[in-house]
């Protein structure tokens, strides 16, 4: 399987490539140049399945030959052995037709786990068969920062460089990534938002010789072996709830669009998926988009789900490629649009396009906190507030479009990493898990530096030893 750029002028690499790579040289991001089909027989044989042996079923059509199959499978199994919970992603029904997907019972947490575990495996895997370094860099609005520290602290061949908008995760996630203790992990509170954590990033990428020097590799989820791995609870859950027999709806709180648009993917490959349906909190760029055909960037707003508060949601250019017929030309030129004018007009065509499969939704802070309590109230469980904007998305779905089929939202973060907005909400302090207690008292390392972005260099160099065994080999010839 080959992967392409959504830009079209970046030379198509393999899967192994890809991910290293992360963003391609002409800015775009890599999409598999087809999507496997699975049918309905082999859907239906996934359930009852152990999670890693469906995590493979739809893994391994992208991944081939590059990874002989017995050491796929034991990466897959070894990733998803240290979560707390059996079925790894366990269904729990809220209410007649509602359900919420937890994705929380990782290490750290927050849904990033799922991916990021296999990423570790399969990127320490890569490195070492080609005996080479990396430095992992990536922007993090709180999650996937705690999830990859977790996953990659240790690791010999790589060093890693976790930048987070300063002042805007929540304590449990500032400290998820500042304790790690790892001599390899290097932690930035950027003075910026999340969106100029992730464009600092895109520059260092963009940046040739530091790309080089310092074996550049990125984990957000411009990484396209983020978002397959994220496809394979979108399988378990609905086979769970009837599919193939059965369609399902899946409800997603979006910031980055990657999580969603691995539902997309699931349904390309043959998931019976209804809708997909978009929930965001106050930063609502996307149901604007959809709404009225304008992508805007506005003003990134603080919110109690901080893990959601981005204005440039990367993984949407993915679907606007797909939704273009695959058309590099028409994405430069939207891209283009947006770096210079902050926005761009969505087609009409692609439009209609994204609106036959996808809805979205806003929820605001009051709303939030309204639908954590409801839970609670009506059902006995505490949603955190990211889980709570996809209920309530959920919940406006069901008034749209009726209640055909089960609503699946997914649970994307444990309450206990949001105390201060459950306790808002119903009174109570979710704890901690009893394995994560010592986190409140151990010691922070971290770096505060301005948003500049020849500071970030300097840092990123001096992070990496890939960048010094770089020099000195410089030096000796
Ligand atoms: C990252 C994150 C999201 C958003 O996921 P995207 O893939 O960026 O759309 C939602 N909820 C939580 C808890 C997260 O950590």
């Amino acid at each position: 399987m080959k992967y392409v750029s959504t830009r079209g002028e970046a030379a198509p690499l393999s899967f192994m490539q890809t991910l290293l790579h992360g963003l391609a040289p002409d800015g775009g991001l890599y999409l598999p140049e087809s999507y496997p089909r699975l049918d309905a027989r082999a859907i239906a044989r996934f359930s009852g399945r152990p999670y890693a042996e469906v995590a493979e079923a739809v893994i391994a059509p992208f991944v081939e030959d590059e990874i002989e199959r017995g050491a796929l499978r034991a990466m897959i199994e070894d990733a998803y052995a240290s979560f707390r919970h059996g079925a790894v992603a366990p269904l729990v029904q809220l209410e007649p037709g509602l359900f919420t997907l937890e994705l929380f019972h990782g290490p750290t947490l927050a849904f990033k786990d799922l991916a990021m575990q296999l990423l570790a495996r399969l990127v320490d895997h890569a490195l070492k068969a080609r005996g080479q370094r990396a430095t992992i860099v990536g922007a993090t609005s709180g999650d996937t920062g705690a999830a990859a520290i977790e996953a990659f602290a240790g690791l010999s061949q790589v060093d890693v460089v976790i930048l987070y908008p300063h002042g805007r995760v929540s304590e449990v996630q500032r400290r998820q990534m500042t304790t790690s203790g790892a001599a390899n992990v290097h932690v930035v509170a950027l003075e910026g938002s999340f969106d100029d954590a992730q464009g600092a990033v895109k520059a260092l990428f963009a940046n040739r010789a530091l790309r080089e020097e310092t074996g550049l590799a990125g984990v957000n989820s411009i990484n396209f072996a983020r978002v397959l791995a994220q496809t394979v609870y979108y399988f378990t859950s609905a086979v769970a709830l009837g599919a193939p027999g059965r369609a399902a709806s899946f409800v997603v709180p979006t910031g980055n669009f990657g999580d969603v648009f691995a539902g997309w993917i699931a349904k390309r490959m043959g998931l019976p998926v209804e809708r997909l349906v978009i929930a965001t909190n106050a930063n609502d760029i996307l149901p604007r988009a959809l709404s009225c055909g304008a992508y805007e960037i506005g003003v990134s707003l603080a919110t109690q789900s901080p893990s959601m508060d981005i204005q440039v949601s990367s993984n949407f250019e993915r679907l606007l490629f797909e939704a273009h017929g695959r058309d590099a030309a028409a994405v430069r030129r939207k891209m283009a649009q947006l770096a210079q004018s902050r926005a761009f007009a969505l087609d009409p065509g692609p439009l209609e396009a994204i609106r036959a499969e996808f809805d979205a939704f806003s929820v605001d802070e009051a709303q939030t906190t309204a639908e954590i309590a409801r839970v609670y109230a009506e059902s006995a469980y505490v949603v955190d507030p990211h889980t709570a904007v996809g209920v309530a998305a959920a919940r406006r779905e069901a008034q749209a479009r009726g209640t055909q089929v089960p609503l699946i939202a997914l649970g994307t973060a444990h309450a206990a990493k949001f105390p201060d907005a459950i306790e808002a909400a119903i009174g109570i302090r979710p704890p901690l898990p009893a394995h994560m207690r010592r986190l409140m008292d151990a010691d922070e390392r971290v770096t505060i530096l301005p948003n500049d972005q020849r500071e970030i260099e300097r840092f990123v160099r001096a992070a990496s030893r890939a960048s010094v065994a770089h020099a000195s080999a410089q030096a000796a010839s």
